[in-house]
C-alpha cells in the first residue's frame, strides 16, 4: 500500500471518484520506483453520520519483487473504512458521542479514543 499526497479527483461513472495519483512512488517492499499500472478497485470512505462515497483506486505492480499495490490518498486510512478527518474529530472531541445520530456507533469510537490515533 502506498499513500499519496499528491493526486486528482476525477468524475467516475455511477458516481464513484477516480483517484489519479501524479506519481506512482516506490514500492514499500523493496523501494523499487519501476512500478506498472494493474487494475482499479473500488474503496468506500465513510464520514461520520455515514456519508458514504465510493472511490476508485489504482492498483500498480512492482516490476522488480511482483508486489502488487493499492495507491490510496492520503484523507483514507490504510485499514478501516472511516477517514482520517472523522477519526481526528472524534478523537479529538471536536465530534461528541451525543452528536452522532447513527454512524460511527459507540463502540468504533471509544477504540478510536483508546488507540490513541
Ligand atoms: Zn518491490
Amino acid at each position: 500500500m502506498i499513500i499519496t499526497k499528491n493526486y486528482r479527483l476525477c468524475e467516475w461513472s455511477g458516481g464513484a471518484i477516480m483517484v489519479e495519483p501524479e506519481s506512482y512512488g516506490r514500492c514499500p517492499v523493496c523501494g523499487n520506483t519501476n512500478l506498472k499500472y494493474r487494475d482499479y478497485c473500488r474503496r468506500i470512505c465513510r464520514e461520520i453520520d455515514d456519508v458514504t462515497k465510493c472511490y476508485i483506486v489504482i492498483r500498480v505492480k512492482c516490476v522488480r519483487c511482483g508486489g502488487l499495490h493499492r495507491i490510496l490518498p492520503d484523507f483514507m486510512r490504510p485499514y478501516g473504512q472511516y477517514s482520517e478527518k472523522a477519526v481526528h474529530d472524534v478523537v479529538s472531541g471536536r465530534v461528541h458521542a451525543e452528536e452522532v445520530i447513527e454512524y460511527p456507533c459507540n463502540i468504533t469510537m471509544s477504540r478510536w479514543k483508546n488507540k490513541n490515533h
